[in-house]
């Protein structure tokens, strides 16, 4: 395998679902990675919004490690500490009284789903299924999570979907408020868009939300798999709007970079789940538990949270100065350091040359470049992107 060429290898042998970078990255270490001959990267895509303490952390290799080397693995007919641990960490950092554990993202959507529809149909309102959710959102690639985003290039192909889904448009409560009735049983959104361009709601249309949702008896589902565990500069982005969701789907950043997912919810929804209504073969094991926990003790104990949200702001206001530079940069928003800046020109450009000068960043929607970089990103490393991005704009003009 060593003298192979890992990308001819690919095309022939890896399913074509992704439009790769022609790098073959070999290792990582805090905010750098190095591909196969060498070169290195500066690294503000962290995996999507995963790997938020940086690439090989020591402590959390070593949670891992240790816990591998007394159990992998036992079904979930028995309790393991790790896992009970780590769902108790979560219940006193957050509103939810009960988790639900699984491997990603699209399954605690699934979990989310579920539940809001059991929640309903134990109460003796069987007719109460519908889900409202929002166009432009994002929220897997399962059958029924492709159903609940609100992006006609995911479903695309894969007619007919999941009924019992309606969108309305995000940040807009007038259409909110002409489409809840005692038909729905969740409403459900990322409370920052992630994949749809990093679009941040009015607070005033999340408090708006919540009393809908309370008025009419609805479930308010956030779907904080991108913007949970410190990205937004809080915990979890709910915080920034001082409501609380009665259902909250986590997975991304949860283990640092291993497949973990979770589906937490209050008392009151999660009595709806019992044993035989749902279950996952792998959620919570060990190993991916203790890394977890490990995960969110650094977090805690290295005030990251607070530090992502000082050098969020930093950071955008760096944004801010290239878009006072050139004309085409339309706009820059975000939180803490889920941020977003639009291009009117060719995104993917960018991330090339960005790519050739020792960068890495991420372009959603074909015109927005996302920064979701490791959380303990330096400000000399976000001043050396910055540098790397005005010397690539000054060549668009
Ligand atoms: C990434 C993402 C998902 C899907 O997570 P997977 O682990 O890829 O299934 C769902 N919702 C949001 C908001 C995401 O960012």
């Amino acid at each position: 395998m060593s003298d192979m060429n890992i990308k001819e290898q690919a095309e022939k042998v890896i399913a074509k679902t992704y439009a790769r970078f022609p790098i073959v990255i070999k290792r990582g270490s805090g905010c750098t990675l190095w591909d196969e001959d060498g070169k290195s990267y500066t690294d503000f895509v962290a995996g999507i919004a995963v790997c938020n303490l940086g690439h090989a952390h020591p402590g959390i290799a070593k949670a891992l490690c240790d816990q591998a080397k007394i159990l992998f693995h036992v079904s979930n007919l028995y309790y393991t500490q790790p896992q009970v641990e780590l769902a108790a960490w979560l219940v006193e950092h957050s509103f939810a009284d009960r988790v639900f554990f699984c491997n990603s993202g699209a399954e605690a959507n699934e979990a989310a789903f579920k539940i809001a529809r059991k929640y309903f149909k134990d109460r003796n309102e069987p007719d109460r299924f519908r889900i409202i959710a929002m166009e432009k959102s994002f929220h897997g690639r399962t059958m029924a999570t492709l159903s609940a985003t609100g992006q006609a290039k995911i479903k695309k192909g894969f007619d007919p979907t999941l009924q019992g889904f309606d969108f309305v448009p995000f940040n807009d409560i007038k259409a909110l408020r002409k489409k809840i009735s005692n038909k729905v049983c969740a409403v459900l959104m990322e409370p920052v868009q992630g994949e749809g361009g990093v679009r941040c709601p009015d607070p005033k249309y999340m408090k708006a939300v919540r009393r809908l949702c309370d008025e009419t008896g609805t479930l308010l589902i956030f779907d904080e798999i991108q913007t949970g565990i410190g990205r937004t500069g809080k915990l979890f982005a709910y915080e920034h709007f001082g409501i609380e969701p009665d259902v909250m789907t986590l997975a991304k950043a949860l283990a640092n970079g291993l497949p973990a997912g979770a589906m937490l919810a209050k008392e009151q929804v999660g009595e709806a789940f019992g044993p035989g209504s749902h279950a996952s073969t792998f959620g919570g094991t060990p190993v991916v538990t203790a890394a977890s926990l490990e995960t969110l003790r650094t977090i805690e104990k290295e005030n990251i949270v607070e530090y992502c949200s000082s050098t969020g702001v930093y950071f955008k206001k760096r944004l801010y100065e290239l878009k006072n530079r050139y004309d085409f940069i339309e706009d820059v928003r975000g939180f803490g350091l889920l941020l977003g800046m639009k291009v009117g020109i060719e995104g993917n450009s960018v991330v090339n040359e960005c790519i050739n000068r020792g960068f890495l960043i991420n372009c959603i929607q074909g015109k927005i470049l996302r920064f979701i970089p490791p959380l303990i990103i330096s400000i000399e490393e976000i001043d050396s992107l910055v540098d790397c991005l005005d010397k690539i704009f000054a060549g668009h003009l």
